[in-house]
């Protein structure tokens, strides 16, 4: 793509939209300006034109001839279709990237484990000793690893819905699908659009390139090559027996002992391993970098074990799918603190998984009313306002043999800036409660 001589209008004012242009700037483009909807919003960096609280004039001034859009903006909103008024396309921060990049990428969706899965994936590549960067929607963004000179081997890029919704030519060599369960549902107004969304990261690949594929997924036909694995079916080339992840009858890694075991883990891990098998790693490099993982925070984290009872903080479960993987993964009576924000989602497949394992519920925030109306019949419930209340309603009811599991199950800003704020107010108030 030559950007030589065009103007690039960039939407949305976030670390991405900052990249995109410092990308098209250095690619020679001869204007590019930020904008923003928001008249509140503030640039990070003021070396870039920006424009706050831009509306319909601002974008028929500039006249983009093309459009670069961050994934929290929806691309077929009057808004961002305004800036197309001279017939410029739209493309997302990801395409811009991918147009610009040399290396070799594995991309990476689903809707639970992508950031689990990246990082696993570039610390196994990093271990082996060759250069990879983890990004995308990891929180740094690809543009930036485009930046970087020289540029790494290989791009471990997490993809989600929002992203792929504006991909047009990106192709990764290897791409990870690793679930899919219904999300999102204040952005789609279907779980098909959703789900369609996701399909793009397999549009453009060829027999050549390689499909990794959790066993169960629906699939439409797709043309790369597929390689499937599962934790709890046995017709994968990888499958999970106790604590081993086994092809055919060979056990490829135990991961006892690991922070992967639970079962949701090893699906991630599995996918970590065929994708660098894909990309020629052979299986002594790659399981030797297993033993050593430190999983991102917020995910079924330790907090505090005292009298007995298990503390842990699971804040980055924001759908059911991850509530239930959190749920499966316990062998110990739960008390499960559940709630946040009203994202359009029903709660009544949970009753099945929560069945036998859940001794009690504390429901808290926007949505505490409708899951207290959805799990009362099946179990003692209690509804309160905040987290603090939450852990507080949870000691006083624990005892021991217990684990108090904070999973919420939705996205959190109805009361917080994002899950890792959330993360963070559960594990003060569980050292509050427990005077630690
Ligand atoms: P994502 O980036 O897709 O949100 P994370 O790795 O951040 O994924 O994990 C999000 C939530 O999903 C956490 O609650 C985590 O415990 C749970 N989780 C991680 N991997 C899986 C998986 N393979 N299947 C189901 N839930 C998972």
């Amino acid at each position: 793509m030559n950007l030589h001589g065009k103007k690039v209008a960039v939407l949305g004012c976030g670390r991405s939209g900052v990249a995109a242009a410092h990308l098209a700037v250095a690619r020679g483009a001869a204007q590019v300006r930020i904008f923003d909807s928001n008249p509140e919003a503030v640039c990070s960096d003021d070396t870039v034109e920006f424009i706050a609280g831009a509306g319909e004039k601002e974008a028929r001034d500039f006249a983009a001839n093309l459009v670069v859009i961050s994934p929290g903006i929806e691309a077929d909103k009057p808004w961002a279709l305004a800036f197309t008024c001279a017939g410029a396309p739209i493309i997302g921060e990801v395409e811009l990237a991918f147009r610009y990049f040399s290396g070799r990428i594995i991309a990476i969706t689903g809707t639970n484990g992508k950031t689990t899965t990246t990082a696993l994936i570039e610390h196994i590549l990093l271990q082996a000793g060759r250069s990879a960067k983890a990004c995308g929607n990891y929180g740094y963004p690809f543009s930036e690893v485009v930046l970087q000179k020289p540029q790494p081997e290989f791009a471990v890029l997490e993809v989600s819905s929002f992203q792929l919704e504006t991909v047009q030519s990106f192709r990764p060599e290897v791409a990870v699908w690793l679930n899919f369960a219904p999300d999102h549902m204040d952005r789609y107004t279907k779980v098909s659009d959703y789900y369609e969304a996701k399909l793009h990261i397999f549009e453009n690949m060829d027999e050549s390139q390689i499909a990794i594929i959790r066993v169960g997924e629906k699939m439409p036909s797709i043309r790369p090559r597929i390689t499937e694995f599962s934790a709890c079916s046995g017709s994968g080339l990888l499958r999970y027996d106790g604590t081993c992840i086994k092809q055919i009858d060979t056990t490829v890694a135990d991961l006892k002992g690991t922070a992967l075991v639970q079962a949701h883990n090893a699906e991630n891990a599995m996918a970590a391993i065929l994708a660098c098998r894909a990309v020629g790693l052979n299986d002594d490099e790659i399981i030797s970098s297993l033993a050593n993982f430190e999983p991102p925070h917020h995910r079924c984290e330790f907090v505090a074990e005292e009298g007995g009872v298990l503390w842990l903080n699971d804040s980055k479960s924001t759908n059911l799918h991850s509530t239930e993987a959190a749920i499966r993964s316990q062998t110990r009576p739960i008390i499960l603190l559940i709630g946040g924000k009203d994202k359009g989602l029903d709660y009544t497949p949970l009753l099945s998984t929560m069945s036998g394992k859940v001794k009690l519920c504390v429901v808290f925030g926007q949505i505490a009313e409708q899951l207290e109306r959805t799990f009362s019949g099946a179990h003692e419930t209690v509804r309160v306002q905040t987290v603090s209340e939450a852990v507080h309603a949870a000691a006083v009811r624990a005892s021991a043999g217990d684990v108090v599991l904070f999973s919420p199950g939705t996205s959190s800003f109805d009361q917080y800036r994002n899950y890792a704020q959330r993360g963070d107010d559960f594990r003060r108030a569980v050292q509050e409660n427990l005077h630690l």
